[in-house]
């Protein structure tokens, strides 16, 4: 039995490449610097896993910013807005990734969007009709060549030609079908040179084939591969899938003519049942995707057995690995001091994993493997009952009935009764919650964690934070003020951290864009609300101003979404137990004077599945109920906003108005403003406040492009039903470009504001 892992996080493990490309970004050190770092996490992931025996060890996994835009840089297919500013590669590349505004010119990033169901998040590709897609960079080269060079043979992994022409965005009339000519030539030529450097195998990344696939996807999925493998010279070639089945395609798949075919059988609900219907090929090596590599649980080794006993039926060559790459897991528990060994002991993070898989690669290898010591407490921690079970607030959620789910009352008379109490301005203005995390922020909140900073000086640092911010909304003139979250590490850690039944790492970051990476919090037991989480904040807040002040909150969905999830309960009963815990906060907060409510669903659509056929049942037959639970409570005046960090919910538009919020904010300025069309369309009841400008980038929007945003909004939504506001919040940005980006904003709106009444 072998050993194949799919990607390895490349972050290092305590997030070295962020830091130093972070340096870069402020010029702190030089591309050869930073290069050396890149490198030191490289070849510390590659003998890291040759360590624990993985026999098919990735390269090609790691990327200074993306998987997807590497793609795109190495066949050619970047946008000359961003190759005609003349720089190098390298920064050509964080160019189209970030966006530039400088002595040489001022240019939006490339669109960014979520990796299929993963809080990862993708660049997207851009192709026009004058795209020449041809083999052009060297990166899975030379990155084969450096692990050669430190004794390391690997398997350089390339997300395949197909799901890269599936996730591109054409901005021209050629389509993906267009480009199969050259797309395949440039793969073919990929294949050969890794031939000549003497590479065992190529890992082609096709995860779009786990979705939903009509003929035409079929037929180009056959047609690219026809012609990829048709100049296959000695590399073998692994078709890797995960994040699902591959249903629609099982059979071109098999027919096809790879050496490997990766499937998934921890996400995968169909992949067992695939291979017993249709066989495996005979020759073929099944690469089967055993540890999850979306989870933190240790694997059961027992159920992973009999998957493995089941498969070995149906294929003679059989390597096991991890469902996807690991890259959505923190790196190592090494630097968790400060969880319990009773945790851990239920832990696996990326490095733990490697160790799985050499143990499982021992057990499946040897017979009456049942007798193994490392069987046997594997089955034994399996079958330990976990603490936490709360009663109080099972007996709460099982005693739920239609109307807890139901607010009223309904939304026109609320919309009235709102409009009535507030008397805002047309266009109001506002921010999605948090203002920038400025040095000083964050070093007083590690100075807290560490205990140099009291309880109470920490206090009085965050309300004078607080202060500022308040004081700094009303100075720029926005309408709805926030308190700016600066308590906040994370919008969802900072939850799991009040929340009993969470718990928390030290260390464990896992990659979420670029350089910025999240912490998510561990649903361990039963969650209850221990404690008010934000209302001091909150009323603090709101006793500085005379203007409205939004309470903020993070939703159930987004929370579970953002976490790693129980495996021993359903997301159904964790989603209802968290939204019970917000809703006792969402009420707390309007005893205490707060009228505005904001509950972010930031990852409402994150977990959607993947395959349309699974949506309600799987999901939002759960989801929008939770969300509606936590505010059906709250008084007609009371107004619950709700934020998205994307617009990409044309398809569910009916589930996004039946959360029942009264005002939605999300994501517009960085993708096309199609969504409007499709709000029009919809008669969409509740407010909107599409993003007008893009807060993923460091640039500042001018007043006349967010006018022309406000002009395009207003010829699709009433204009009594627009908020004008920025994207998503402001954490990640610096105070020099969110002072005169809000400025420009505000300015904006009063202009439309004016023109329109
Ligand atoms: N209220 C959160 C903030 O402003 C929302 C962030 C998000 O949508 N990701 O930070
Ligand atoms: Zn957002």
């Amino acid at each position: 039995m072998k050993s194949s892992v799919i990607g390895y996080p490349r972050i290092g493990n305590l997030r070295e490449l962020k830091f130093a490309t972070e340096k870069y970004f402020r010029k702190e050190i030089s591309a050869d610097e930073l290069e050396k770092e890149a490198k030191k996490i490289r070849i510390y992931n590659f003998e890291l896993q040759k360590a624990n025996g993985i026999d098919f060890i990735p390269s090609n996994d790691f990327s200074f910013y993306d998987n997807v835009l590497d793609t795109a840089f190495l066949l050619n297919a970047v946008p000359e807005r961003y190759t005609q500013l003349g720089l190098d590669t390298l920064d050509t590349y964080f160019v189209a990734a970030r966006g530039y505004q400088g002595e040489k010119g001022d240019v939006k990033a490339l669109a960014m969007k979520k990796w299929y169901n993963t809080n990862y998040h993708y660049i997207v590709a851009e192709i026009d009709d004058a795209t020449q897609i041809k083999l052009a960079g060297t990166k899975p080269f030379d990155l084969y060549k450096e692990a050669l060079d430190a004794d390391v043979p690997t398997k350089p992994t390339v997300i395949g030609a197909y799901t890269f022409l599936k996730l591109a965005v054409y901005k021209g009339k050629k389509q993906a079908a267009d480009f199969i000519e050259q797309t395949a030539a440039a793969y073919s030529e990929l294949l050969q040179k890794f031939g000549a450097l003497g590479a065992q195998w190529v890992q082609f990344e096709e995860p779009s084939l786990v979705k939903d696939m009509t003929a035409d996807d079929i037929a180009l999925f056959v047609s690219l591969y026809s012609k990829i493998l048709s100049a296959k010279g000695s590399t073998k070639v692994l078709l890797q899938t995960y994040f699902g089945d591959v249903r629609d395609c099982y059979e071109q798949l098999v027919s096809l003519d790879f050496d490997g075919i990766g499937l998934d059988f921890t996400e995968g609900k169909k992949s067992i049942e695939l291979v017993k219907a249709n066989g495996f090929p005979k020759g073929k090596v099944l690469f089967a995707g055993v540890v999850n590599g979306k989870n933190i649980w240790r694997n059961n080794f027992e159920m992973t057995a009999n998957i493995i006993s089941e498969l070995k039926k149906y294929a003679d060559d059989i390597v096991i690995g991890t469902s996807c790459s690991l890259l959505h897991v923190p790196c190592t528990l090494d630097n968790e001091t400060k969880l319990g060994e009773e945790y851990k002991k239920h832990f696996a993070f990326a490095q733990e994993k490697l160790g799985e898989l050499e143990q499982l690669k021992e057990i499946l290898g040897t017979d009456g493997y049942e007798q193994s010591p490392a069987f046997v407490s594997n089955k034994a921690l399996h079958s330990e009952k976990r603490a936490g079970t709360n009663d109080e607030v099972r007996a709460k959620i099982s005693a739920l009935g239609n109307d807890d789910f139901v607010r009223l009352p309904a939304f026109s008379e609320r919309e009235k009764i709102q409009k009535e109490r507030f008397s805002l301005p047309l266009f109001p203005t506002t921010t999605i919650g948090s203002f920038p995390q400025t040095s000083d922020v964050k070093s007083a909140r590690k100075a807290h964690r560490t205990g140099e900073l009291s309880d109470s000086d920490y206090e009085s640092f965050i309300k004078q934070k607080i202060a500022q911010c308040v004081a700094l909304q009303e100075d720029i003139g926005l309408d709805v003020l926030v308190h700016g979250e600066y308590e906040r590490n994370d919008m969802v850690e900072y939850f799991g951290e009040c929340l009993d039944g969470c718990l928390f790492t030290e260390k464990a970051w896992v990659q979420s864009y670029g350089t910025r990476c999240v912490k998510p919090p561990v649903i361990w037991g039963d969650i209850s609300r221990a404690k008010p989480m934000t209302v001091k904040w909150s009323i603090y807040a709101q006793s500085l101003t005379d203007k409205l002040l939004k309470g903020m909150l993070t939703g159930p969905v987004t929370i579970l979404n953002w976490s790693f999830p129980r495996e021993d309960i359903s997301l159904k009963e964790s989603a209802l137990q968290i939204a019970l815990a917000i809703r006792e906060e969402v009420l707390d907060l309007e005893a205490n004077g707060i009228k505005i409510i904001q509950v972010d669903e930031a990852a409402l659509r994150e977990k959607l599945p993947l395959r349309k056929a699974d949506w309600k049942e799987d999901y939002l037959d759960w989801a929008i109920p939770a969300f509606r639970f936590v505010h059906s409570g709250v008084k007609p005046q009371t107004q619950i906003h709700t934020h998205m960090c994307y617009s990409e919910f044309a398809d569910i538009i009916t589930y996004i108005d039946d959360m029942d919020a009264d005002v939605i904010t999300f994501e517009a300025s960085r993708s096309d403003l199609t969504i409007l069309d499709v709000l029009k369309q919809n008669h969409f009841r509740t407010q909107v406040g599409p993003g007008v400008y893009d807060i993923h980038s460091p640039r500042v929007p001018s007043k006349d492009e967010i006018k022309t945003a406000i002009g395009k909004m207003t010829q699709r939504i009433p204009a009594q039903k627009l908020w004008i506001n920025p994207d998503c919040g402001l954490k990640t940005r610096g105070m020099q470009e969110t002072v005169p980006s809000l400025k420009n904003l505000v300015d904006a709106a009063r202009e439309a504001r004016n023109e329109n009444s």
